[in-house]
C-alpha cells in the first residue's frame, strides 16, 4: 500500500518535472537560441583547455556532482540534495586553491589569444624590424653555442620569453642583461662556472639571467631517462609561452620546449628553423605578401607531450 503511495508520488514529480522542461522549451525565443549557443560554446572552449590535463576528470567528477544535486532536488531528496549543495559552494573555494597553477595557465592562455594578439593598424614599425634584426642575431649566438655545447656534451638551459614576463623566474637567478654572443653562453655553462647550474633567461635578444630555477613539469608522459632539466624545461613550456633549449649533457642531444611538449634531437638547421618560427613568424600585410615580422607570441599551438 504505501510502497505504491511513493511510487505514484515518484512518478507525480518525475511528470511535474518535465512539464517545467517542456513549459521551458515551448518559451524558447531568438535571444534564448543565442544564449545557449553561447554557453555550448563557452563550455566546449572550457573543455578544450582542460583535456588531458589534471581538470579533466575532476571537471568530470564536478559535472556527476551537479547531476546529482538537480536530480535529487528535482525530486525531493532532502538530505542528499543538502550536502551535494554544501559541497559544492565549499569545493568551489577548494577548486581555486588546488587548482591555482591549472587556472593561471588557462588564464594565460587566454590572455595569448589571437583575439588578444589582433594587429589593429596591420603596420609594421621601423622599431618592430629592428627589434627583429636583434632576435635574428640573439638567434645566430644561441645556435652557435648551443651547437658547441651540443659538441662538448655541456649541459645547458636556455629559456627564451616571449609575450609572459618571467619576472618571478628571473627573482630566483642573477641578473645579467648582457649581449647575448655565442662565447658568452658557453662560458656561463662551462661545468663549475658559478652560473652553470639553472636556466638562462633571455629577454629582448640579451641574456638577461642566468642560474634561474624553473618550475618542474608534474607530467607522467615524459620519458623516464629524461631528468629535472628536461623536466623542468618542460615545466616552463606548460605555464608560460616561453621556448626553452635544452643541451644535455649525458648525450649532447639538443631538445625544445614550447606549449607544455618536448622535442628532441635537433641540430643547428632544425633548431634555427625552429627558433626562426617561433620568434619571428611571418606576417600578412595589407597588400596580401608575406613579411617576416617579430610578433611575440603569434605563434602560440597548443600540442600534448
Ligand atoms: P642531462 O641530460 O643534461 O643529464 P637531465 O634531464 O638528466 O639532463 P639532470 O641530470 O637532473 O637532468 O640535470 C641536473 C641539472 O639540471 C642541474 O644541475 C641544474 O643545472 C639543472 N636543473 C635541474 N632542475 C632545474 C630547475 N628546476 N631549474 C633550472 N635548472 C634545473
Ligand atoms: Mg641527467
Amino acid at each position: 500500500m504505501f510502497e505504491q503511495i511513493a511510487q505514484s508520488t515518484f512518478w507525480l514529480e518525475i511528470s511535474k518535472f518535465w512539464k517545467q522542461i517542456w513549459g521551458a522549451i515551448t518559451d524558447i525565443g531568438i535571444l534564448d537560441v543565442i544564449d545557449i549557443i553561447i554557453v555550448a560554446y563557452l563550455i566546449y572552449k572550457v573543455i578544450s583547455l582542460v583535456h588531458e590535463t589534471r581538470a579533466e576528470q575532476l571537471i568530470k567528477g564536478i559535472v556527476l556532482m551537479i547531476i546529482i544535486y538537480i536530480v535529487s532536488s528535482a525530486i525531493k531528496l532532502k538530505t542528499l540534495s543538502y550536502i551535494m549543495n554544501k559541497v559544492l559552494s565549499i569545493g568551489f573555494l577548494a577548486l581555486i586553491v588546488v587548482f591555482q597553477p591549472e587556472l593561471r595557465r588557462i588564464l594565460e592562455r587566454l590572455g595569448r589569444s589571437k583575439i588578444s594578439n589582433l594587429n589593429v593598424f596591420g603596420t609594421v614599425a621601423p622599431d618592430e624590424l629592428e627589434y627583429e634584426n636583434k632576435i635574428r642575431s640573439a638567434i645566430d649566438g644561441i645556435c652557435e653555442g648551443v651547437a658547441d655545447m651540443a659538441l662538448q656534451k655541456t649541459g645547458a638551459l636556455i629559456c627564451i620569453e616571449r609575450r609572459t614576463k618571467l619576472g618571478e623566474i628571473i627573482h630566483t637567478g642573477t641578473v645579467l642583461n648582457a649581449d647575448l654572443t655565442a662565447e658568452l653562453i658557453g662560458s656561463i655553462f662551462f661545468p663549475n662556472s658559478p652560473l652553470h647550474d639553472g636556466a638562462m633567461i633571455v629577454r629582448d635578444g640579451k641574456i638577461y639571467a642566468a642560474g634561474c630555477f624553473l618550475p618542474l613539469s608534474q607530467s607522467n608522459e615524459l620519458n623516464k631517462q629524461l631528468g629535472t632539466r628536461h623536466r623542468s624545461a618542460l615545466g616552463m613550456s606548460e605555464n608560460s609561452d616561453a621556448v626553452i633549449v635544452v643541451v644535455s649533457e649525458e648525450t649532447g642531444i639538443i631538445s625544445v620546449a614550447k606549449n607544455g611538449s618536448l622535442s628532441r634531437n635537433y641540430d643547428v638547421v632544425t633548431l634555427k628553423n625552429e627558433l626562426i618560427a617561433d620568434l619571428i613568424p611571418e606576417k600578412i600585410t595589407p597588400q596580401g605578401d608575406k613579411k617576416s615580422v617579430f610578433r611575440k607570441g603569434k605563434k602560440n599551438e597548443e600540442t600534448k607531450n
